[in-house]
């Protein structure tokens, strides 16, 4: 999604030093796995199965009159296993292992089945055009599907959650059979920004082994990797799909599946985000901060207020979730990065408010994460306990009818909301603190100017998630 996937020489400062972490290869189940010709495909194909069996399960499927539709979303298996459980586990997979969905992910196996059978039947696939692999479009695809939360409520409605299922598989196999080179992953996929950015500082890695330029002419070259990378430059993980491509091509024991500590020094950090990512963060940020405010009772209010009072100005009733969409993925982030931006550009974090806002945007990312990881977590176990009604009536119709008519008792969560904020306490402090080291190793000398900034948003979310617990 960066520059670095558009030109086949990916990462710069090739560390001589061996990778620090224990090489998951040297265990020999997870060396035959990953060199078994079946590996990825395998899982991807059966992920697939579950992706296209929730996809036609969900297809007309509308919430029932008179029922509240966050109860039905919890008891119709497709939003319950979307939404509810796959969602939630994919931000902290994404933040504590990487791109490790990415191995197992069915669209990158629709779209790369795709553009083999194009290739193989003659089509004249085209390198992606450098406007795409920069992430405009996915971006964009991000944008909107986050817009699609407040504005129909696609998290609560089934049926517009399989339509975005059918339409993520069209837009994979279309992007595949035009485009070369796992286009799909590196200009379309709406959430590849987002694993990307969060999955930076992930424990398993893809890596070189190191030990100077005898191990770097080992190493499997570009040409091993359908993402465009250079195996043997590796040092950063936001472009790697964990995909096993590289391994599996070096028989010299050159690459490495390493296990390390989370946000290894070792790794590579750009001084600056590009446009997309930083856009993307900005966004993301807006969106959590709705997130947190929707589970503290008091901060929901405050924040729909002024879309509220739009809505009642314009009576525009019928139009009221787009409004808060926007609220929420552009008003809300724009005005949080205006104060974050003026106080970064004040205290010398950068020349302009463009050049403040691309210095932030990285180490901020990891505030951001951090805030959706309490806000995944408080969905998780507010969800996970409908599971069984879910899993004996897939369509939750009747299920939801019983729980609204008290016949059917409604599951409580796993964890109270006194707990759930605690959790969240420690989950944000740590990645504020994480975010001055991320500030600091990108920019040793000017780094610690971010600090202010940085620590704004991580004080403004410790104050939501400590509101959770009914403390203030
Ligand atoms: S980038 Fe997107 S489409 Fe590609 S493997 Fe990852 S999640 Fe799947
Ligand atoms: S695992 Fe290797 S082949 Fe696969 S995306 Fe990463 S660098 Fe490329």
């Amino acid at each position: 999604m960066s520059q670095n996937t558009v030109a086949p020489t990916v990462g710069s400062g090739f560390s001589p030093n061996r990778v620090p972490g224990y090489d998951l290869l040297g265990w020999r189940p997870v060396r035959a796995l990953v060199t078994w010709a079946g590996f990825p495909g395998t899982l991807q194909a059966l992920m697939l199965v579950a992706f296209v069996l929730l996809a036609l399960l969900g297809w007309g499927k509308f919430t029932p009159e008179g029922v509240n539709a966050k109860l039905y979303a919890k008891a119709n298996l497709v939003n319950l296993a979307i939404w509810g459980l796959w969602w939630p586990a994919m931000i902290w997979l994404t933040v504590l292992v990487g791109r490790a969905w990415c191995m197992v992910c069915p669209l990158e196996w629709v779209s790369s089945r795709a553009e083999s059978l194009g290739a193989k039947l003659g089509w004249r696939q085209a390198p992606l055009p450098t406007w795409l692999a920069r992430g405009s479009l996915a971006i964009a695809l991000f944008a909107a599907l986050q817009m699609l939360v407040p504005a129909v409520q696609i998290h609560r409605v089934p049926h517009y959650t399989s339509m975005f299922l059918w339409a993520a598989l069209a837009l994979a196999l279309v992007a595949g059979w035009l485009y070369r080179d796992r286009a799909f992953c590196r200009g379309f996929c709406p959430v590849a920004l987002l694993l990307s950015a969060y999955g930076r500082g992930g424990m398993l890695a893809v890596r070189p082994a190191g030990g100077g330029a005898e191990s770097q002419c080992r190493a499997p070259n570009a040409r091993t990797c359908r993402s465009l990378l250079n195996p043997a430059r590796l040092n950063s993980s936001q472009d790697c799909l964990v995909c096993g491509g590289c391994l599996k091509a070096d028989p010299s024991g050159a690459m490495q599946l390493v296990v390390r500590t989370p946000f290894a020094r070792a790794d590579t950090r750009e001084p600056m985000a590009s446009w997309p990512l930083t856009l993307f963060v900005m966004i993301v940020s807006g969106f959590v901060t709705y997130e947190l405010c929707g589970v503290w009772k008091a901060a929901e209010p405050v924040f729909a207020y002024v879309p509220d009072q739009v809505v009642q100005a314009l009576s525009a009733g019928a139009a009221a979730g787009w409004v808060k969409g926007l609220w929420t993925i552009v008003v809300v982030p724009l005005a949080l990065w205006l104060v974050l931006g003026l106080v970064g550009r004040g205290v010398g974090a950068g020349r302009s408010l463009g050049e403040t806002w691309r210095k932030l945007a990285l180490p901020i990312a990891v505030v951001v994460a951090a805030g959706h990881m309490a806000k995944a977590l408080e969905k998780f176990t507010s969800w996970v306990g409908f599971l069984p009604y879910a899993w004996a009536e897939p369509a939750g119709v009747q299920t939801v009818l019983g729980m609204t008519a008290k016949s059917i008792p409604q599951p409580g969560a796993w964890l109270s909301l006194e707990t759930l904020s605690a959790i969240a306490l420690g989950l944000v402090a740590t990645g504020t603190l994480l975010a001055f080291r991320e500030a600091r190793l990108a920019d040793p000398m000017r780094g610690r100017r971010r600090a202010v900034p940085i620590a704004l948003l991580g004080g403004f979310y410790l104050f939501l998630v400590f509101g959770w617990g009914g403390w203030l």
